[in-house]
């Protein structure tokens, strides 16, 4: 899991899809659909990356893209568990597990992930991140629902036409 947090360490869906247009580079090993993406295409303004839309498949600077959740957060369940597999969809089911690491993109010039361990709280719907060595001390909480809005592995670009045609199918 891979999660991007604002200035003040929040989750917020404005901010971390402008993260990714801006910083695309850090963003894109994490995110879907990047497939046949080019570090550097000119369309007229000099290079820039672009992506592949997946829907249509047509090429598009990353800077004109929209970011779309692939299992759109409508369909999405989430299932607890205590597997030791990773969390991931199967089919629309987010397996989310109720203790595991979870990677912290911070917002600032470094953006190195920070590795975090985190449990959640499932009466409250609460997920709470902490450093392995000071279990006790929790640096970042979220909710489960602003998780599955910005969870990275759940992202990918695609263009305003496709977007807005996808809707929540
Ligand atoms: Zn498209």
């Amino acid at each position: 899991m891979v999660v991007t947090v604002s200035v003040r360490n929040r989750l917020i869906w404005r901010v971390t899809s402008q993260q990714i247009r801006e910083h695309w580079s850090v963003f894109k090993p994490y995110l879907k659909g990047t497939l046949g993406t080019r570090d550097s295409w000119d369309f007229g303004k000099g290079n820039e990356p672009a992506f592949c839309c997946p829907e249509c498949g047509r090429y598009y600077p990353v800077f004109t893209a929209t970011i779309d959740h692939a299992v759109p957060r409508s369909l999405i369940r989430i299932e607890y568990t205590d597997s030791l597999f990773s969390n991931w969809f199967v089919g629309n089911t987010f397996k989310l597990k109720r203790t595991g690491m979870i990677s912290v993109i911070p917002f600032d010039t470094d953006m190195r992930a920070l590795r975090l361990d985190y449990r959640v709280d499932e009466m409250r719907g609460i997920v709470q991140c902490y450093e392995s060595f000071s279990p006790g001390t929790v640096v970042l909480e979220f909710s489960v629902d602003d998780l599955m809005e910005n969870l990275l592995d759940n992202l990918q670009p695609m263009c305003a036409y496709c977007n807005s045609c996808k809707g929540n199918h």
